[in-house]
């Protein structure tokens, strides 16, 4: 375990992809890059979706080739088998968005258990990840939210079955010792998600933690509720597994508050976004006996001080308590430095029909091409990486 790790060393950063596969990756880089280009393409998408258009594989041989792992779960497990070899771990997605009724969402449950079962089998190690919107609707979920379901208020026939498909979720995961991360979403339905992941964690998290919860530390109120979250699981005698992420829902959130007359939940500005994630990351590594942790960006700040606090607080058991990851397609300097130097990381992999992960590969390509984001050195990244093969 080294302290101070080089997270620039671009050799190892991209040792996983061929020559054509960089120039590929930089090529499509280099055209989310370009904001107006991309508002352009996300509205052609749209229009994609709406009407049935055949550019299907467009968008499979592009943005689909950098950001996703494949269309079916044999793709996906290759994928996960040659991460392996770099010591990269994978959280498998299975990416389903929009789906609107009970026949899909029985599906989707039915594949996300077959897949545990599978990674359980044939990959131990790795991850899976869960979205709740892809178990029921959107709408019906935000009308839950914020509701007491545990007092048996909300007890319908249609929520029982959203608690069964979760609880079936989970309890496959512990049979099959494969940790599971419940995304956060949309902070209307987020209430609801932290209340199940709760119920889900009490039960299931024993000796380790099996289910871990989301929190976007860009909402006003995690600091909060991250800290009652590990004072009720001491407290109810369970390991909270508690995923940190910066979120990727900050001007929709901002929009949709200014629209109805609320307060922004999220933060005005990125610093304060920053500070919260920063001090969570201290949070959860100072009470690393008590807490299970997983710390998800592309920010390298965040990732250092996430490394000196393993130090500082003398993790020596950091491997089974403290994960990184980033999305598959971007950070590879995280990623796989993180890895050759014995620290745990993984890449998201979502894989799933073209059509259902569109609105995933529009969230990376807005958050790529947004002023803020960190596709600048991605590319600076990718381009020096090429020059340097170029050389040989
Ligand atoms: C492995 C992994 C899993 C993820 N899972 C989820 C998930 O379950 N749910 C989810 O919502 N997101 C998820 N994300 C996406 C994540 O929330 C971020 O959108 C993304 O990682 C970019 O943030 P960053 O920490 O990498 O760093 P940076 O690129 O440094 O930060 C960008 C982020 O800062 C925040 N920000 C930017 N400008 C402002 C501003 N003006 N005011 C306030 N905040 C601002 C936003 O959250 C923005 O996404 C995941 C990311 C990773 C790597």
């Amino acid at each position: 375990m080294k302290n101070n790790i080089d997270l620039e060393d671009l050799k190892t950063a991209y040792c996983y992809k061929s020559n054509k596969e960089l120039k590929f990756t930089y090529f499509i880089f280099r055209i989310l890059q370009n904001q107006k280009l991309v508002k352009l393409l996300i509205s052609f998408t749209n229009s994609i979706l709406k009407y049935n258009l055949p550019f299907k594989f467009i968008i499979k041989k592009t943005v689909f080739n950098v950001f996703c792992a494949g269309e079916d779960i044999d793709t996906a497990f290759k994928k996960i088998n040659y991460l392996e070899k770099f010591k990269v771990k994978s959280v498998l997605d299975y990416v389903s968005e929009g789906e609107n009724n009970d026949e899909s969402f029985d599906a989707n449950t039915k594949i996300i258990v077959s897949n545990i079962i599978r990674l359980g089998k044939e990959c131990p190690g790795n991850y899976i990840s869960v979205k709740i919107s892809g178990l029921e609707n959107p709408k019906f979920l935000a009308y839950c939210n914020g509701m007491e379901f545990v007092n048996d208020l909300i007890i319908s026939p249609r929520f029982d079955r959203l608690i069964s498909r979760i609880d079936l979720i989970c309890k496959t995961a512990r049979d099959s010792k494969v940790i599971l991360f419940i995304d956060a979403e949309d902070r209307c339905m987020q209430d609801l998600f932290d209340k199940i992941t709760e119920t889900m964690m009490e039960k299931y998290n024993k000796d380790y933690a099996v289910v871990f919860n989301t929190l976007q530390m860009y909402l006003k109120d995690r600091l909060n509720y991250l800290n009652t979250l590990i004072e009720a699981a001491d407290r109810k005698n369970y390991v909270p597994g508690i995923k940190l992420v910066r979120g990727a829902y900050v001007e929709k959130e901002r929009e949709k508050a200014i629209k109805e007359g609320k307060i922004p939940p999220v933060f005005d500005t990125k610093k304060e976004t920053d500070d919260s994630f920063n001090q969570a990351v201290e949070i959860c590594l100072r009470e690393f006996k008590k807490v299970d942790s997983c710390i998800a960006t592309h920010n390298n700040d965040s990732t250092i001080h996430a490394i000196n606090c393993i130090h500082k607080y003398n993790i020596t058991n950091h491997y089974s308590k403290v994960r990184f990851s980033q999305l598959y397609g971007m950070s590879d300097n995280l990623t796989f430095n993180l890895s050759i130097n014995g620290y745990n990381s993984s890449k998201y992999l979502p894989y799933g029909e073209v059509k259902k992960a569109i609105p995933y590969l529009i969230r990376r390509s807005e958050e790529n091409s947004s002023i803020d984001g960190q596709i600048i050195d991605e590319v600076i990244r990718l381009k020096k990486e090429i020059e340097r093969r170029d050389k040989l």
